[in-house]
């Protein structure tokens, strides 16, 4: 019996923020479209990531969509940077604002996507048994969506739950009159480990590479200030447009951008200036960006200020980064983090002093000793920025896998096609801005760009575009060009933008540090050249 296929114009995988965007600009533009996701309802990130503390770093006002005038006078937050709960009901919101609902699949998890050449369409196969045809083929999945928890020797022996921050139950975890331990001090630990502390009998950290965190500074946002904000969105919306990272300020702050050079500082100036801002005293010197002395003495200001805010100096010795520049890794902020570490019902493991050999029925066994305890969180990240494109078994022209085409590392031309995969768009991928940016306002622009894209296609009766490798192969040397130089590629450096985090990844600095007003530019500037570096086929 043939197949019943169903026939659209484009599906795409994924009703985070990307899909969800992506569905109704498509939709807006007359083609029959569906969106396939895993999880029960839409969100995404802020689906799954449930974990106590899960918060956004950038603040809500920027972090939201900026398409719809109406949306942005009819959402109120309540926080400068709302947390999960309030984030998750903007996205369920803005599905039932646009009715986006009617056109996603839940519960459904695209497994296969094969790419044939004689019709120019996409097969694309889910694990409900659904089989789609469709002229495009949009993968909305998300950089940090495929969880990572390292193969621990003995983990299938622990006795209790094992939950990963990325993968958070629904209902929650009841953590009182527990004993926890917890696993990774990246953004997910560091929101964590102060909440988990607040409610369990004991809690102990075991931290491999301490982090760099500065304070988030959240704080309510008052209704005054809300209404304020309604009437300035068109500034604000503005002002993203033009920044680098498609954002001002940082976290809960709007400092202007530096100007001071550090080298230029004596011991005392930099000791008052860690009086005067804290923490944010490291981010005065506009040459700890660029420079690596400079930014060794930007991290000595750091650690002085851990002495100062941790009790115990053994304790704050066992908190100091060391060996990496700042800058480095993604920003982690926090709420009250390295204050945790003053209570008594909390004990810290520095896995640099020796490290895990085991997890054991009741914990954890390290070169240090045994730890035990109750519940055991992992918050050791996610196999960042291509694990999800990859988590799809993905087969375009002549047969070629995207595994096999990403084995050295991932390529695309502009973060958005890959040669190869003829009609296949990537949000938010490698050789894009995405994670060096505000994800919405930056993913916001490549699904308009490729909505106007694909009107052009149809307009000029063209049934394919695909990258043309001489300019995939340009866009990949402008990238690595960009990334030099900077803090993300020092060689001390080891983060998951590099795909460091994972065992046997190849070492790639993925996505694009020119910013995003120049991303913008470069696409904008193809599209005008009857976009030039791509293959367009009749
Ligand atoms: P992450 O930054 O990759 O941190 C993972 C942590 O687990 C690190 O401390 C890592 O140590 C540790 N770890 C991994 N494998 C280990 C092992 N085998 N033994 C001991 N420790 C191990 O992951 P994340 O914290 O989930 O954050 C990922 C990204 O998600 C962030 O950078 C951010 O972009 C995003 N995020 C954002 C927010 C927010 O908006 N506020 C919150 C959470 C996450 P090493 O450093 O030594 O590898």
């Amino acid at each position: 019996m043939a197949e019943q296929k169903i026939e659209l114009d484009a599906v795409i995988v994924g009703a985070g923020f990307a899909g969800l965007y992506a569905l109704y600009k498509l939709r807006e533009s007359g083609l029959s479209v569906r969106a396939y996701e895993r999880g029960a309802d839409v969100g995404g990130t802020w689906y799954w990531n449930r974990y106590p503390g899960a918060r956004c770093d950038v603040t809500s006002v920027q972090y939201s969509y900026s398409f719809s005038p109406e949306l942005e006078q009819e959402w109120t937050w309540t926080e400068i940077m709302a947390a999960q709960p309030e984030i998750l009901d903007y996205a369920r919101y803005v599905a039932d604002k646009f009715d986006l609902r009617r056109d996603i699949r839940f519960g459904t998890t695209v497994s296969s996507a094969r790419y044939d050449e004689s019709t120019r369409r996409w097969l694309i196969r889910t694990d409900q048994g659904e089989v789609l045809d469709a002229r495009y083929f949009v993968m909305a999945t998300g950089s940090l969506s495929t969880p990572n928890t390292p193969q621990f020797e003995g983990i299938e022996n622990f006795q209790g739950p094992v939950y990963h921050t990325g993968l958070w139950p629904e209902d929650g975890v009841d953590f009182s009159g527990k004993t926890v331990g917890i696993i990774g001090t990246g953004s997910s630990g560091t929101q964590a480990i102060p909440v988990i502390a607040e409610e369990a009998a004991h809690l102990t950290v075991f931290q491999r590479t301490p982090n760099y965190t500065l304070p988030a500074n959240n704080r309510p946002l008052p209704p005054e200030e809300m209404a304020q904000v309604k009437r300035d969105y068109a500034d604000i919306r503005r002002t993203q447009q033009e920044a680098l990272t498609a954002m001002y300020g940082f976290g809960g702050r709007q400092d202007a951008p530096p100007t001071l050079l550090i080298k230029e500082t004596t011991e005392a100036d930099r000791m008052r200036a860690l009086d005067e801002h804290g923490f944010f005293a490291v981010r005065l010197y506009k040459d700890v960006a660029v420079d690596l002395e400079a930014n060794e003495m930007a991290c000595e200001m750091y650690r002085e200020m851990v002495r100062r805010t941790v009790a115990d100096p053994d304790m704050a010795e066992r908190l100091l980064p060391r060996g990496y520049p700042l800058g480095c890794k993604r920003p982690v902020i926090d709420t009250d983090y390295y204050q945790t570490f003053n209570r008594d019902n909390v004990t810290l493991v520095d896995l640099r002093r020796g490290g895990i050999n085991a997890i054991t029925a009741t914990g954890i066994d390290t070169e240090q000793g045994h730890f035990e305890f109750d519940v055991l969180v992992a918050a050791t990240g996610f196999d960042a920025m291509t694990g999800s494109y990859l988590g799809v078994d993905i087969v375009g022209r002549d047969q070629r896998s995207l595994r096999d085409a990403w084995a050295e590392g991932p390529r695309t031309y502009l973060g958005l096609q890959v040669v190869g995969f003829p009609n296949l768009f990537l949000l938010n991928a490698p050789g894009s801005p995405s994670v060096l940016t505000n994800m919405i306002t930056s993913m916001e622009f490549q699904v308009e760009w490729m909505a106007e894209c694909i009107a052009y296609l149809d307009q000029n009766q063209i049934r394919s575009i695909e990258a043309i490798e001489a300019a995939q192969e340009a866009w990949i040397a402008h990238v690595n060009d960009v990334a030099e130089g900077t803090m993300h590629t020092a060689p001390s450096c080891n983060s998951w933008y590099l795909g460091a985090n994972i065992p046997g990844k190849p070492r790639i600095f993925m996505p694009y540090a020119g910013g995003y007003p120049r991303y913008k530019e470069k696409c904008r500037e193809v599209a005008a050249k009857g976009y030039e570096g791509f293959r367009l086929s009749a």
